[in-house]
């Protein structure tokens, strides 16, 4: 039997294994709870190691947390961690996207970071804080594996390979947050759609995303309007698609082109991080 669960996550896993979107009591289902969680994760082709972090590894680090590693589904709009809140569990996403969110007093709220199966969603939790001042929420379904904080801490106070790949996610998530702070205040929103798409579209595994242009304006913290027009550009010079809820990226060399400096700023940042996964990964398996 494939070992990607301990006995004590099967509910976790058995509760969180219906695709994105569909209703909790489908999940629950007799037939479905006759199937081991290991099984219900190779189901639905996921594997904790579809996360870089995950996978760069010593494999003897990755067996001790893969008891542990809950397998769970990521749909649209889940609330992954509340602002100012304690985190019990961080999150190793796989195949979904989370938005990290900075939201004023009056409800307004702009992007501040995006994180997909290159990161995680727990940072500040080995950052010294415990709770998160973000609120980070899922903005393209899918899933993911999360992790007790305990045990994450216990693995990341050890000192070894975990806590080496966090740091240097955590420089590079960074980066992330300051292109974005300057792309915001700075380029137009054409630049700033070009730049949202293409860091989207690099954490996920095909070129469509299930997002309203209205969401892209909340993520953006400009008005709808204004990316409902830089969208129909796009369209109209045959780089996207749009249609219901539904962009389809056709030309990602197009956008490549008409985005500012920030992405290919941020896309190095996630370059030399994912170099130094691989380099990792295979220095240690
Ligand atoms: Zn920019």
């Amino acid at each position: 039997m494939n070992a990607f669960y301990g006995a004590g996550n099967a509910a976790n896993a058995r509760n969180a294994a219906a695709p994105a979107g569909k209703k909790k009591n489908e999940a629950r289902s007799p037939r479905l709870a006759a199937v081991p969680p290991v099984r219900i994760a190779a189901l639905y082709g996921h594997n904790p190691k579809q996360n870089q972090l995950l996978a760069s590894l010593p494999q003897e680090d990755f067996e001790r947390l893969l008891p542990h590693l809950e397998f769970i589904s990521m749909p649209f709009d889940m609330t992954v961690c509340e602002a100012d809140t304690q985190m019990n569990h961080v999150y190793f996403l796989t195949s979904s996207v989370a938005s990290l969110l900075y939201e004023t007093r009056d409800g307004a709220s702009a992007e501040i970071a995006v994180i997909g199966n290159e990161g995680i969603v727990g940072v500040t939790l080995f950052m010294g804080g415990g709770a998160s001042p973000n609120r980070a929420v899922v903005k393209c379904a899918g899933y993911g594996f999360r992790l007790k904080a305990s045990v994450f801490m216990e693995e990341f106070r050890r000192g070894g390979a975990l806590q080496q790949s966090l740091l240097r996610y955590t420089s590079a998530l960074i980066a992330q947050m300051s292109h974005t702070a300057v792309c915001n205040r700075h380029h137009n929103v054409m630049q700033q759609l070009c730049r949202w798409l293409l860091l989207t579209l690099d954490r996920l595994p095909s070129s469509e995303m299930a997002v309203s242009q209205g969401l892209i304006a909340t993520m953006l913290g400009v008005r709808r309007e204004s990316v409902t027009e830089a969208a129909g550009k796009l369209q109209d010079e045959g780089m996207i698609q749009y249609r219901r809820g539904h962009i389809t990226v056709l030309d990602r060399a197009g956008l490549e082109h008409r985005a500012c400096e920030c992405y290919a700023g941020v896309k190095k940042e996630y370059d030399r991080l994912q170099c130094s996964h691989v380099a990792a990964a295979k220095g240690a398996n």
